[in-house]
Protein backbone atom coordinates (compact mmCIF):
# COMPACT_ATOMS: atom_id res chain seq x y z
CA UNK A 1 0.00 0.00 0.00
CA UNK A 2 1.15 3.29 -0.84
CA UNK A 3 1.90 5.67 2.49
CA UNK A 4 1.03 9.33 2.23
CA UNK A 5 3.63 11.95 3.38
CA UNK A 6 3.53 15.72 3.86
CA UNK A 7 5.58 18.17 3.92
CA UNK A 8 4.77 21.08 6.47
CA UNK A 9 7.33 23.58 5.05
CA UNK A 10 8.39 27.13 7.34
CA UNK A 11 10.52 29.13 9.21
CA UNK A 12 9.38 28.58 12.65
CA UNK A 13 11.28 31.22 14.47
CA UNK A 14 10.11 30.27 16.17
CA UNK A 15 7.73 27.70 16.65
CA UNK A 16 4.16 28.45 18.06
CA UNK A 17 1.64 26.42 19.18
CA UNK A 18 -0.51 27.83 16.21
CA UNK A 19 1.88 25.37 14.33
CA UNK A 20 2.34 22.46 16.46
CA UNK A 21 -2.07 22.90 16.03
CA UNK A 22 -1.32 22.35 12.39
CA UNK A 23 1.30 19.84 12.91
CA UNK A 24 -1.01 17.51 14.77
CA UNK A 25 -3.87 17.92 12.76
CA UNK A 26 -0.87 16.73 9.48
CA UNK A 27 -0.22 13.84 11.74
CA UNK A 28 -3.92 12.48 11.79
CA UNK A 29 -4.52 12.95 8.24
CA UNK A 30 -1.15 11.43 6.77
CA UNK A 31 1.10 8.73 7.72
CA UNK A 32 4.40 10.38 7.91
CA UNK A 33 4.51 14.68 8.50
CA UNK A 34 7.79 16.51 7.16
CA UNK A 35 8.07 19.37 9.03
CA UNK A 36 11.02 20.93 6.75
CA UNK A 37 12.68 23.86 8.36
CA UNK A 38 13.72 26.86 5.57
CA UNK A 39 17.21 28.19 6.65
CA UNK A 40 15.94 31.75 5.42
CA UNK A 41 18.47 34.09 5.66
CA UNK A 42 17.07 36.80 3.81
CA UNK A 43 14.29 36.75 6.85
CA UNK A 44 17.20 37.98 9.40
CA UNK A 45 15.71 35.03 12.17
CA UNK A 46 16.29 35.32 15.59
CA UNK A 47 16.79 32.06 16.09
CA UNK A 48 19.81 29.78 14.29
CA UNK A 49 18.34 27.30 12.17
CA UNK A 50 19.85 24.62 14.82
CA UNK A 51 17.89 26.46 17.89
CA UNK A 52 15.04 26.28 15.78
CA UNK A 53 15.34 22.78 14.99
CA UNK A 54 16.04 21.67 18.65
CA UNK A 55 12.73 23.79 19.92
CA UNK A 56 10.40 21.60 17.51
CA UNK A 57 11.75 18.93 18.43
CA UNK A 58 10.82 19.77 22.06
CA UNK A 59 7.36 21.25 21.30
CA UNK A 60 6.62 18.16 19.03
CA UNK A 61 8.55 15.46 20.85
CA UNK A 62 4.57 13.27 21.31
CA UNK A 63 4.15 12.70 17.44
CA UNK A 64 5.45 9.87 16.10
CA UNK A 65 4.97 10.02 12.81
CA UNK A 66 6.19 13.59 12.86
CA UNK A 67 10.01 14.03 11.23
CA UNK A 68 12.08 16.93 11.43
CA UNK A 69 14.18 18.28 8.46
CA UNK A 70 15.70 21.43 7.57
CA UNK A 71 16.46 22.50 3.83
CA UNK A 72 17.87 25.51 1.63
CA UNK A 73 16.85 24.77 -1.73
CA UNK A 74 13.48 24.78 -3.43
CA UNK A 75 10.98 23.36 -1.69
CA UNK A 76 9.74 21.35 -4.37
CA UNK A 77 12.76 19.95 -5.42
CA UNK A 78 13.02 19.16 -1.70
CA UNK A 79 9.46 17.44 -1.48
CA UNK A 80 10.62 15.43 -4.54
CA UNK A 81 13.52 14.40 -3.12
CA UNK A 82 11.97 13.52 0.07
CA UNK A 83 9.35 11.78 -2.15
CA UNK A 84 6.53 13.40 -0.23
CA UNK A 85 3.47 15.09 -2.66
CA UNK A 86 1.55 16.94 -0.85
CA UNK A 87 2.71 20.59 1.30
CA UNK A 88 0.84 21.67 3.93
CA UNK A 89 0.00 25.26 4.97
CA UNK A 90 -1.88 26.67 7.81
CA UNK A 91 -4.50 29.38 7.25
CA UNK A 92 -5.32 31.51 9.62
CA UNK A 93 -7.40 34.31 8.41
CA UNK A 94 -8.05 35.90 4.99
CA UNK A 95 -5.07 37.88 5.03
CA UNK A 96 -2.92 34.87 4.87
CA UNK A 97 -4.67 33.81 1.56
CA UNK A 98 -3.56 36.47 -1.18
CA UNK A 99 0.02 35.06 -0.22
CA UNK A 100 -0.59 31.96 0.15
CA UNK A 101 -2.60 31.48 -3.13
CA UNK A 102 0.33 32.88 -4.87
CA UNK A 103 2.99 30.87 -3.31
CA UNK A 104 0.76 27.32 -4.06
CA UNK A 105 0.13 28.75 -7.68
CA UNK A 106 3.70 28.77 -8.00
CA UNK A 107 4.87 25.69 -6.19
CA UNK A 108 2.25 23.87 -8.75
CA UNK A 109 3.43 25.04 -11.91
CA UNK A 110 7.07 24.46 -10.70
CA UNK A 111 5.69 21.03 -9.56
CA UNK A 112 2.57 19.73 -11.33
CA UNK A 113 2.47 16.49 -9.50
CA UNK A 114 2.94 18.36 -5.83
CA UNK A 115 -0.77 19.21 -3.91
CA UNK A 116 -0.51 22.10 -1.06
CA UNK A 117 -3.22 21.64 1.68
CA UNK A 118 -4.70 24.26 3.60
CA UNK A 119 -5.28 23.18 7.38
CA UNK A 120 -7.23 25.76 9.78
CA UNK A 121 -5.92 25.92 13.45
CA UNK A 122 -8.31 26.33 16.21
CA UNK A 123 -9.99 29.21 16.66
CA UNK A 124 -7.63 30.49 19.91
CA UNK A 125 -4.58 30.57 17.59
CA UNK A 126 -6.09 32.22 14.60
CA UNK A 127 -4.29 35.68 15.16
CA UNK A 128 -1.21 34.26 16.27
CA UNK A 129 1.85 34.81 14.46
CA UNK A 130 5.75 33.69 15.29
CA UNK A 131 6.44 37.51 14.99
CA UNK A 132 4.02 38.86 17.09
CA UNK A 133 5.24 36.22 19.68
CA UNK A 134 9.02 38.01 18.90
CA UNK A 135 7.77 41.14 19.97
CA UNK A 136 5.95 40.56 22.71
CA UNK A 137 8.01 38.92 24.19
CA UNK A 138 11.47 40.90 23.47
CA UNK A 139 8.95 43.67 25.17
CA UNK A 140 8.68 41.43 28.26
CA UNK A 141 5.18 40.63 27.84
CA UNK A 142 3.68 36.90 28.75
CA UNK A 143 3.77 34.09 25.87
CA UNK A 144 2.80 31.24 27.93
CA UNK A 145 -0.13 30.92 26.28
CA UNK A 146 1.08 30.88 22.24
CA UNK A 147 4.15 28.42 22.94
CA UNK A 148 5.57 25.48 24.31
CA UNK A 149 7.25 25.95 28.03
CA UNK A 150 10.64 24.90 26.62
CA UNK A 151 10.36 28.22 24.05
CA UNK A 152 9.41 30.17 26.53
CA UNK A 153 12.59 29.54 28.31
CA UNK A 154 14.78 30.29 25.26
CA UNK A 155 13.18 33.22 24.29
CA UNK A 156 13.82 34.78 28.02
CA UNK A 157 17.73 33.89 27.12
CA UNK A 158 17.37 34.90 24.08
CA UNK A 159 16.19 38.34 25.80
CA UNK A 160 19.00 38.07 28.88
CA UNK A 161 21.39 38.12 26.40
CA UNK A 162 20.96 40.90 24.76
P1 LIG B 1 6.86 31.10 6.40
O1 LIG B 1 8.10 31.93 6.43
O2 LIG B 1 6.92 29.98 5.41
O3 LIG B 1 5.57 31.87 6.31
P2 LIG B 1 6.06 30.50 9.13
O4 LIG B 1 6.84 29.72 10.13
O5 LIG B 1 5.73 31.89 9.46
O6 LIG B 1 6.90 30.36 7.81
O7 LIG B 1 4.70 29.74 8.81
C1 LIG B 1 4.67 28.45 8.28
C2 LIG B 1 3.23 28.04 7.99
O8 LIG B 1 2.50 27.96 9.21
C3 LIG B 1 2.46 29.01 7.11
O9 LIG B 1 1.58 28.28 6.28
C4 LIG B 1 1.67 29.84 8.10
O10 LIG B 1 0.49 30.35 7.53
C5 LIG B 1 1.36 28.79 9.15
N1 LIG B 1 1.11 29.36 10.47
C6 LIG B 1 1.85 30.25 11.15
N2 LIG B 1 1.27 30.57 12.34
C7 LIG B 1 0.13 29.83 12.40
C8 LIG B 1 -0.93 29.73 13.33
N3 LIG B 1 -0.97 30.47 14.45
N4 LIG B 1 -1.94 28.89 13.04
C9 LIG B 1 -1.94 28.20 11.90
N5 LIG B 1 -1.00 28.25 10.96
C10 LIG B 1 0.03 29.07 11.20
Amino acid sequence: MMTSKAIYPGTFDPITNGHSDIVTRASKIFDRVIVAVASNPSKKPIFTLEQRLDMIQKSLQDLPNVEICSFNSLLVNFAQKKQANILVRGLRVVSDFEYEFQLAGMNRRLAPNIETIFLRPAEQYAYLSSSLVREVSLLGGDVSGFVHPYIQLKLTELMNNK
